[in-house]
């Protein structure tokens, strides 16, 4: 398997996920690549977008809502003779396709959820408010980080690594928590790699942390 580091735009994780979804449709039916284990899916989604990521048009690979006028209307209509013969390959062994035309099918599905998800209009992030904390899920008055923060902005857009539909985005957080955050990443290391309160919330010590602050009290300080 190859390693994601070339490709960590937002919209290689949405078509990832898009192939993991199908994927998942599929397990019931046909046999699973090996188990339908959480790291096994991942790691084969991860392939097989990497695979066919290099050989999609590129106004698919900058597919946002910004740029959604740019995606052809019919999505059938885009030529897919370039999909690599290893992402067809490994569909065919794996029982996901029973032949090559039917492989095709499969990512032209991929693709169809892809285009839908990558240029979904953008969270309105006043809308997203919670009541709890993010990470502690402690109801207590909560402050708004930004998942992109803004000093990288300008970097973010230059590079491409995220859509300006994103740079938005916003995690509810109480004032210990955002503090936390911005103690264990600089802007840019959050930018790359906890653009998501999931993300954040995979690291080993934001768990540690939240399970801490959860417990405390808010406001009186006790002893
Ligand atoms: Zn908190
Ligand atoms: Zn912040």
């Amino acid at each position: 398997m190859s390693s994601p580091e070339p490709f960590e735009s937002s919209q290689f994780l949405v078509l990832k996920d898009c192939l993991a979804r199908r994927l998942l449709s599929c397990s019931d039916t046909l046999e699973p690549p090996s188990s339908s284990s959480e790291p096994e899916l991942d790691d084969f989604s991860a392939y097989l977008a990497h695979e066919v990521w290099p050989t999609l048009p590129e106004a698919f690979r900058r597919a946002s809502y910004e740029t959604r006028s740019t995606l052809p209307d019919d999505l059938d209509s885009i030529p897919l003779n370039s999909t690599p013969g290893s992402f067809i390959d490994t569909l065919v062994s794996y029982g996901i396709a029973p032949d090559a035309d039917a492989a095709q099918m499969f990512l032209r599905k991929v693709l169809a959820d892809y285009a839908s998800d990558a240029c979904a209009p953008p969270p309105v992030w006043s809308s997203t408010r919670t009541k709890e904390c993010e990470i502690c899920e402690r109801e207590i008055p909560l402050t708004y980080h930004h998942l992109i923060p803004r000093a990288t902005h300008t970097k973010v857009l230059k590079k491409n690594l995220h859509p300006t539909s994103m740079l938005n985005s916003v995690a509810w957080l109480c004032r210990p928590c955002h503090t936390v955050v911005h103690q264990i990443a600089t802007n840019e290391e959050l930018a790359r790699g906890y653009y998501s309160v999931s993300l954040l919330l995979g690291r080993e010590d934001i768990q540690r942390w939240g399970k801490y602050a959860s417990k405390q009290r808010f406001g009186v300080r006790r002893g």
